[in-house]
């Protein structure tokens, strides 16, 4: 008898999930894979409706759809999470992704500080928001549930300038620690996933470089060589944390051993 579910490609079988950024990028693989895994309802939660609602149906209608959501407005995010439980009859795993980057390299010296707030809307707020709303139904349905939230290496590192967006994955980590501390009562595990650079639409677009490109840009910044960071093995990471059923109040770094300092411009 096996309590094992990650190697299985039913692990997800029969879960609903939410995935917050699921548009583009590491949300949009993890979509995939939970869909390839079982789930029989994966909601992408994003503000680009058109790609979203693309990825979705590519995905296919019965497995995956999509609803407009700004997770750094409590209301929509509340409004995503009870239209999830009312169509879907209940939420077994939030993944809350959905983030932005600081649009320049500044330093503390140059802080723009309503870029700040931007940033910490979407990456602190709102991944709180996602949290809350998220954990409420799950205590509310007696769902014993995963919720995974997207850090970065810049969680545990100081980064050599956007000190905002290095401010606002600590803070993430911040409320992995306490949530899963608040949640283990009710059953729910709450952990975060913390890549390394991996070239995405994000990246990509605010360093102006194609994927490969960027994937030269990365290579020094893991000690791990001979493989690039995809945006599929943080997906990877994802799924272990939402099927796992004992691991709790961890990050999981995707990062082939992170090397401090070897650039500012690591996310
Ligand atoms: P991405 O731009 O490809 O995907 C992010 C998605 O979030 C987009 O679809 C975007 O529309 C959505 N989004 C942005 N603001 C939103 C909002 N207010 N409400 C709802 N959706 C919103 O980027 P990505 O690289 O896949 O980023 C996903 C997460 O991974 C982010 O939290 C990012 O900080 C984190 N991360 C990325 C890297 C990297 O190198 N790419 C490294 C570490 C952590």
């Amino acid at each position: 008898m096996t309590d094992s579910t990650v190697a299985n490609h039913r692990s997800l079988e029969g879960k609903v999930a939410i995935i917050t950024g699921g548009a583009s990028g590491i949300g949009e693989a993890t979509a995939r894979l939970f869909a390839q895994h079982g789930t029989s309802m994966v909601v992408i939660a994003d503000i680009q409706d058109q790609l979203g609602k693309q990825v979705a149906s590519s995905i296919g209608i019965d497995k995956c759809s999509y609803v407009h959501c700004d997770v750094s407005d409590e209301d929509q995010v509340k409004k995503t999470v009870e239209s999830t439980v009312e169509k879907y009859g209940q939420l077994d795993i939030m993944f809350s992704n959905a983030g932005i980057l600081s649009s320049s390299e500044q330093t503390v010296l140059e802080l723009d500080i309503s870029r700040f707030d931007r940033l910490f809307a979407v990456n602190v707020r709102g991944m709180a928001l996602c949290v809350k709303h998220a954990a409420r139904a799950m205590v509310e349905g007696g769902v014993r549930g995963s919720i995974v939230c997207t850090g970065s290496v810049a969680a545990s590192h100081g980064l050599k300038s956007r000190t905002d967006y290095c401010m606002t994955k600590h803070a993430v980590l911040g409320m992995v620690r306490s949530a899963s501390q608040q949640l283990g009562e009710h059953g729910i595990r709450v952990n975060s996933v913390s890549p390394n650079g991996v070239a995405t639409p994000l990246t990509c677009r605010v360093r102006g470089k194609s994927a490969e490109e960027l994937e030269k840009v990365y290579e020094p910044f893991a000690r791990l060589k001979g493989v690039s960071l995809k945006v599929e093995h943080v997906a990877d990471a994802v799924l272990f944390l939402a099927c796992n059923k004992f691991v709790s109040g961890h990050d999981l770094v995707v990062d082939g051993v992170y090397v401090p300092g070897s650039s500012s411009t690591t996310t």
